[in-house]
């Protein structure tokens, strides 16, 4: 199949980590690549912000990404990108005028806009087929950052009209697809296919970082309020007060943009509460870590702590279990599918700083049980979750849509003929 990737800001080449750069970057690339090992040609379109960028250039064997002018090209926070998705559907639309995609696969919402419209162009022989992926809800995201939502006003209906408008959608999680349902997605539109993890990157055996502390727990995601990490904090001080005083909180992640840690707001935020609380010596906030990093990291960890408001997947449990370390993880979207209670790690209700330092004194102080539901972690993601697996289905879905699409088509023209 000829498949087209659309990711408006996510370039798969960009260091992730930074505000608007993180599991849909890693995930637009980690799927490409699947898809090009089971023999398909994929071609990533994203937009171009830095104009040393070539125009086109192989990411992989059998992945091409086309850097995309809509726009001016330098970084353009995400919130702010949406007037340049009329230039960005220009683009792809010259492009398959030359070269043809079976199956347009779009990811976040302004990249459904750019590609529903490419692709149902009038004067284009046929519509081309179109499954879309959402990775974050705008309404789940008003729901929890009310006024701190910065996302632009049209994305309250453009984006439920890209899910009712897209041939299908994949939703990563079982509560995605909820949601979906509740904006008017046709059920027999949606298919569940999770995000991947890398088990070859990410696996139990390999380098493994010092501890500084006689326990550790280890956060890792993008410096956003959201994620929790001052939860995380505040439990440390929880366990402190009741007698647990040597462990330590490695924090991973950047808020990017910023040169140094310190002129990022939410680092500094998180410091003067570490410092508040008496923990400057035992909570790191270390800034963003290339990927290649992060496993030396996870395998020192006694346990890996995601405690976020809401989260649409997250990554990072499937990349701690596929390390063989338990997840602390807050019972929200992917990480309720993700991480099985008492199986694979702890689930507790979200921002509940209380409920994260009691998960965390029971599990810390039994070793057994750490190494059992981290011997887990491993077997579910190899099981569930490698990027073989989920391009698979992913293809399934595709060839499902493709079908549809067609039947689709023929209906039409068959109304057209008998008019
Ligand atoms: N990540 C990284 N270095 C960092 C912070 C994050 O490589 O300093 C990676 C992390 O390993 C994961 C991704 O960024 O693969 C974050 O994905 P996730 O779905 O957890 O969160 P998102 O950023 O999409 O909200």
């Amino acid at each position: 199949m000829r498949i087209a990737m659309v990711s408006e800001h996510a370039s798969p080449l960009a260091v992730i980590g930074g505000v608007d750069a993180g599991g849909q970057n890693v995930h637009v690339a980690a799927l490409s690549s699947a898809l090009a090992r089971r023999g398909h040609q994929v071609t990533v379109y994203t937009r171009r912000d830095d104009p040393g960028l070539p125009a086109r250039m192989q990411l992989f064997p059998g992945v091409e990404v086309v850097h995309a002018d809509a726009g001016p090209a330098t970084h353009v926070p995400k919130d702010e990108l949406l007037p340049y998705m009329g230039n960005l559907a220009d683009r792809l639309s010259d492009d398959w005028d030359r070269t043809t995609p079976d199956i347009v696969h779009s990811h976040f919402w302004m990249s459904g806009v750019a590609a529903l419209e490419a692709a149902r162009r009038p004067g284009r022989p046929r519509a081309l087929p179109v499954t879309h992926t959402f990775h974050a809800l705008g309404i789940v995201k008003r729901r929890h950052q009310g006024a701190q939502d910065t996302s632009p006003a049209e994305r309250e209906w453009l984006e439920p009209k890209v899910g009712r408008e897209a041939d299908a959608v994949i939703a990563t999680c079982s509560d995605e697809a909820f949601e979906l349902k509740a904006l008017g997605v046709p059920s027999t539109h949606i298919s569940v296919v999770p995000c991947g993890v890398d088990l070859e990157r990410f696996k139990p055996t390999g380098p493994v970082e010092r501890k500084g502390r006689t326990r550790r727990i280890v956060s890792v995601g993008r410096l956003v309020p959201r994620k929790g990490v001052d939860l995380v904090i505040t439990a440390l001080a929880q366990l402190a007060a009741e007698g647990m005083t040597d462990v330590e909180l490695v924090v991973i992640g950047g808020s990017g943009g910023s040169e140094s840690l310190l002129d990022d707001p939410e680092a500094r935020r998180l410091l003067a509460l570490a410092d508040r609380l008496g923990l400057s010596d035992r909570v790191h906030v270390r800034g963003q870590v290339a990927q290649s990093e992060l496993p030396a990291v996870l395998r020192s960890a006694d346990a890996v702590v995601c405690t976020p408001w809401y989260e649409p997947f997250g990554i990072v449990p499937l990349e701690a279990m596929a390390c063989g370390i338990p997840v602390v993880a807050s019972s929200v979207g992917g990480l309720i599918d993700t991480v099985v209670h008492g199986v694979t790690g702890v689930h507790v209700p979200p921002r509940d700083p209380g409920a994260i330092s009691g998960a965390l004194a029971a599990l810390l102080i039994d070793h057994a049980r750490i190494r059992r539901l981290g011997a887990a972690g491993r077997d579910r993601v190899e099981s569930r979750f490698s990027w073989d697996q989920v391009a698979a289905d992913t293809e399934r879905a595709y060839r499902k849509t493709i079908r549809r699409a067609a039947g689709g088509a023929s209906l039409r023209a068959a109304k057209g003929a008998s008019r």
